[in-house]
């Protein structure tokens, strides 16, 4: 237990925290796996980018593979999906593929292949390293060009069509920005707004609370994109935004007496973790 501090906080936690539709349901799909498996299963790299889950996850056999090894088993694929290339490998070495990729994801991958198959300079507006876009650029032979800004598209050259996609997490203004500047170059643009409707609830509900509180805490893993987007959007509006994993993370000097904290979270981030954050809170 923390010795009380009396800051008095006044605490709001931004609606919908918990884990979005497409984590819920890779969590869902590979526990029902496990518990079908008498030796676990395997997921396609962390299930999910959230440290803390994905331990617990691993405590009842779900155990995240880096590399094929020469057993096989069953592996799943997570929300962000996976590139063909991979899924062959894995079906090449024994694995029995469980597939969760996000439909929201899945959506994406498919557009971007109908982009490629009619003519179309496919463009994926996202972060070149994450998963998810990898996975999509692989659905069409690893020939998309990835931006990540609207700066990015000025050096680029581009044919006459032009195919335009969204990493399902990337902020509204951001694709918006990448496709206003690619207007201006390309003379057939066509676009698919493929970012995740619940994505774009989320950080529309955190910058409405962010303009409202003294202090913002997002919580979230620090390898999860969609959680560090948040911070930097937060951040923006109210400038003492903190990113934090765990509860054991927060400072005091982070809060002033009577100040009103805003709690927000990444759509990987558990709704115990956000009440771990919160009840820790009400100790200051
Ligand atoms: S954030 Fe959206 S696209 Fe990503 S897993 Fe969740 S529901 Fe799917």
């Amino acid at each position: 237990m923390r010795k009380k501090q009396g800051k008095n906080l006044k605490i709001i936690v931004s609606e919908g925290v918990g884990f979005c539709s497409g984590v819920k349901r890779a969590i869902k799909i590979a526990l029902a796996a496990a518990g079908r498996s008498s030796s676990g299963v395997y997921s396609l790299g962390p299930l999910i980018h959230n440290p803390q889950v994905v331990e617990r996850l691993r405590e009842v056999g779900i155990t995240p593979l880096d590399r094929f090894g020469k057993g096989g088993g069953e592996i799943v694929v997570r929300s962000h999906g996976a590139s063909p290339a991979v899924l062959k490998r894995a079906g090449d070495k024994g694995y029995k593929i469980i597939d969760a990729t996000c439909p929201f994801v899945r959506k994406a991958q498919r557009n971007a292949q109908r982009l490629h198959r009619r003519g179309y300079r496919v463009v994926i507006v996202g972060e070149k390293t994450h998963p998810e876009v990898k996975g999509i650029r692989s659905h069409v032979g690893n020939k998309a060009v990835v931006v990540e800004s609207a700066d990015q598209v000025k050096h680029l050259k581009f044919g006459l069509k032009v195919g335009i996609i969204a990493q399902t997490t990337i902020p509204g203004d951001m694709f918006a920005g990448v496709v206003g500047e690619i207007s201006k170059r390309a003379r057939e643009v066509l676009v698919f707004n493929t970012i995740c409707s619940e994505t774009a609830r989320r950080q529309e509900r955190a910058s409405v609370l962010a303009g409202r509180v003294d202090v913002l805490l997002v919580v979230g893993g620090r390898n999860s994109a969609n959680t560090s987007r948040l911070k930097s959007l937060c951040r923006s509006i109210c400038p003492k935004t903190y990113h934090v994993e765990t509860s054991d993370e927060m400072e005091g000097r982070w809060f002033g007496k009577g100040s009103t904290v805003g709690v927000v979270a990444g759509a990987s981030t558990p709704k115990w973790l956000v009440e771990n954050i919160v009840d820790t809170l009400k100790e200051f």
